[in-house]
């Protein structure tokens, strides 16, 4: 139970994404899983992936507010269909830049969604400098909003679990899936929420395709024993600090 806390409030996720589709193909079923259960998910979008992640409308001759617009449209629409709600910070990508002001904003959102989970990118990305900058500003914004001491509104959190998703090229990312998240259950509503995205329509395949391998893997980590059905979907995360524990399990 995290401080600032009510004892009757729901769990709750918070999600810190650099552009409109990344907690779709990512975390899209770790969002659709909590929504299920009743539990509160907030993403925080960082950008609309507005220059970087929105070629085909360029192509198309759209102007930068017709294609904010359309990504901020298909953005709510997937965060509806998982059962989350969205916060846009419209900080601009290509390039995300952290800096303090931002930082102080995911402060006052951990402070009032009091996550007991957080979900960002991992640390490391070759290929695209905007999600390593939205992971710094998470990681940092988590560790801020726990001192009593910054000057920010709200109670402060506790120190809930992080985890980072998996990038687009996991190889060259550091990225070792430590955590399979079984979201059999919920993996229509991630199709669904992933065709919202019609912007990156070249996307639904691929994610679809890694959905059902690490599906896979899941059950052969899981053993024979679990009574898994015959398909299983599972999306991989990493934990950049310990698991506290007390039992080995
Ligand atoms: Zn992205």
């Amino acid at each position: 139970m995290t401080p600032g806390k009510e004892p009757t409030a729901p769990r709750s996720t918070l999600v810190v994404t650099a552009h409109a589709g990344d907690f779709v193909w990512r975390a899209g079923g770790a969002i659709a899983l909590a929504a299920s259960r009743g539990e509160s998910v907030t993403v925080a979008c960082l950008t609309f992936g507005e220059r970087g992640e929105s070629a085909k409308a360029w192509r198309e001759g759209k102007s930068l507010d017709e294609i904010k617009d359309m990504r901020r449209g298909e953005a709510e629409r997937a965060a509806a269909t998982l059962g989350a709600e969205v916060v846009f910070f419209d900080a601009g990508d290509y390039p995300l830049t952290a800096t303090p002001e931002l930082t102080d904003r995911l402060v006052a959102l951990c402070r009032a969604v009091q996550p007991d989970v957080v979900l960002t990118h991992p640390l490391d990305d070759p290929y695209n400098g905007d999600h390593p900058a939205a992971a710094r500003m998470a990681l940092d914004a988590r560790v801020l909003a726990q001192a009593v001491g910054y000057p920010a509104e709200g109670e402060i959190i506790g120190a809930p679990p992080v985890f980072l998703f998996e990038p687009h090229q996991p190889e060259m990312c550091g990225f070792r899936p430590e955590v399979l998240l079984d979201i059999t259950e919920v993996w229509e509503t991630k199709r669904k929420a992933m065709e919202c995205l019609a912007a990156q329509q070249h996307l639904w395949e691929y994610y679809t395709d890694l959905g059902r391998r690490r599906g896979v893997q899941l059950k052969r980590n899981a053993g024979p024993n679990l009574g898994l059905p015959h398909t299983t979907w599972a999306e991989a995360y990493m934990r950049p600090y310990p698991q506290v524990a007390v039992e080995l399990a």
